[in-house]
C-alpha cells in the first residue's frame, strides 16, 4: 500500500479523498476559498471518475439540509441551555453566521458522502499502490 493512502474509509472521507484508492483529492481548492465546490472530474490517482452519473449530486443536497438542520439543534439547544434562552435575534444572527461559515464544509461533506455511500466505488488497496510508482 502506498504510504499517503489513508487506510481505513472513515479517514479517507474525512480527508476528503478519493473512495477508491484513498489518495487522490475530491476538491481542487482549500476549503477556505472562493472555489472551495470545484471538483476534479476523476482521480489524478486512480482515475476514478467523481461524477458517476449526470446529476449525481442533487442527492447530497439532502445530506447537506441535514448538517444544517444539525447547526440548528445544536446551536438552538446551546443558546437556550447554556446562555439563557438570549432574545430571539441572537439565535439568529448565531445561526445565520455559523450557517454561513460552515457552508464550504456542509458542502464538500454531503458531497463526499452522496460519492462514498452511493458512487459504487469501493476501496481497492491495489490501486493505491499501483498508481505513482
Ligand atoms: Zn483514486
Amino acid at each position: 500500500m502506498a504510504d499517503d493512502a489513508y487506510k481505513s474509509t472513515p479517514a479517507a472521507l474525512l480527508a476528503l479523498r478519493c473512495p477508491r484508492c484513498h489518495r487522490g483529492p475530491l476538491f481542487k481548492y482549500p476549503a477556505a476559498s472562493w472555489h472551495f465546490s470545484d471538483m476534479y472530474d476523476a482521480c489524478a490517482v486512480c482515475e476514478q471518475t467523481f461524477e458517476p452519473e449526470p446529476g449525481f449530486y442533487y442527492g447530497a443536497m439532502y445530506l447537506s439540509f441535514g448538517f444544517a438542520v444539525a447547526i440548528f439543534a445544536v446551536v438552538g439547544l446551546t443558546l437556550n441551555y447554556l446562555a439563557g434562552d438570549p432574545d430571539t435575534w441572537v439565535y439568529v444572527v448565531v445561526i445565520f453566521v455559523l450557517s454561513l461559515l460552515t457552508t464550504p464544509l456542509a458542502f464538500r461533506y454531503s458531497r463526499a458522502m452522496m460519492l462514498y455511500f452511493f458512487g459504487g466505488a469501493r476501496y481497492d488497496p491495489k490501486r493505491a499502490a499501483r498508481a505513482g510508482h
